[in-house]
């Protein structure tokens, strides 16, 4: 592709992974800017990119500025003041936001960029840390077509299937529905092989029996495997996340008056086990607080 410039900001556990990626890409040149200065700084001696002070320093002259933060509120932070990215980012130039973001706010960035011929895609991803080492994310994409193509040779460093799904905020919508559904596969994956443990089946062998039939999942089938039953629970995606995301899904439906108990009662689910886990904890941890109320392990 021919050659271009590059920011990256956000570097926390997929953000890292996805710049890195950008960082050995042929054609890219990156520069990096994160909130905690030493991780910007270690990510420049690990992959030699240019560590910015701030995110205007990252995104001056820059083609393609990607932000990856918890939220879309802190993308809408950088944008105002001299040094923001409004005054900052050239026109003819694009934001991609991989934030799993909120449509309402995604469509407000969008309207305040184009307002100075800036281009922005909502752009998520899909696939865990261990999808964006290997540059194998799914990127859902709201936005105009036009800039998506564009900015796709950028995106492919990371992304393996790109899928324009609709207009500004269509990405994040899709998104928020996927997490959705993770999360209520996570949680009834944990609470039936609870039960199954109480009643004396073992979870080695109900997941061999259920990953071979209908109820399989990502949470059957990888999560609960690798994490669960080994103990590990390793700490890749917080359950702060995903409690945001089902938030964002179960705001979805009620907009569109769609009813939707499930998502709401999985929302309500979520928030609690964050307050009750706490900022840090990983997604699939919400297991050991069905496990607490079983009053059994899933073994
Ligand atoms: P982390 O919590 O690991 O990292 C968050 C990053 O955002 C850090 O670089 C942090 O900086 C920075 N940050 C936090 N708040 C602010 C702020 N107010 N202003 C500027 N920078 C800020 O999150 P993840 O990397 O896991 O997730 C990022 C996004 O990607 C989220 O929307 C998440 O839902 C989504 N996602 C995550 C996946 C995963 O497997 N982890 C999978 C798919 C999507 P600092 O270093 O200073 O804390």
């Amino acid at each position: 592709m021919a050659s271009r410039t590059v920011a990256f900001l956000g570097l926390g556990a997929i953000g890292r992974p996805m710049a890195a990626r950008l960082a050995h890409a042929t054609g890219i040149s990156l520069a990096v800017w994160n909130r905690t200065a030493d991780r910007a700084a270690s990510f420049g001696r690990e992959h030699g990119a240019r560590v910015a002070s701030t995110p205007a320093d990252a995104a001056r002259g820059a083609d393609v500025v990607i932000t990856c933060f918890p939220v879309s509120p802190d993308v809408e932070a950088l944008l105002d003041g001299t040094d923001g990215l409004l005054a900052t980012m050239a026109s003819g130039t694009a934001l991609v936001d991989c934030t799993s973001g909120d449509p309402a706010t995604s469509r407000r960035i969008a309207a305040r960029l184009a307002e100075r011929g800036i281009g922005f895609l909502d752009a998520p991803v899909s696939g865990g840390t261990s999808g964006a080492e290997q540059g194998t994310l799914t990127v859902m994409v709201g936005g105009d077509a036009a800039v998506l193509d564009r900015v796709k040779p950028v995106i492919e460093a990371f992304g393996k299937k790109i899928v324009h799904c609709g207009p500004v905020g269509a990405g994040d919508a899709l998104k928020s529905v996927n997490n959705a559904l993770l999360a209520v596969n996570v949680w009834s994956t944990a609470e039936g092989l609870a039960a199954l443990a109480k009643a004396g089946v073992r979870a080695e062998v109900a997941l061999d029996v259920i990953n071979a039939s209908s109820g399989r999942s990502n949470a059957s089938m990888n999560l609960f495997p690798e994490r669960v039953l080994t103990r590990a629970f390793p700490r890749t995606f917080r359950v702060a996340l995903l409690d945001k995301d089902v938030g964002i899904a179960a705001g979805v439906a009620r907009e569109q008056k769609v009813p939707s108990p499930l998502i709401q009662l999985t929302a309500e689910l979520f928030r609690m086990a964050h307050m009750e886990l706490g900022e840090e904890a990983d997604h699939v941890e919400v297991a050991k607080i069905i496990e607490r109320w079983a009053g059994q392990e899933i073994t």
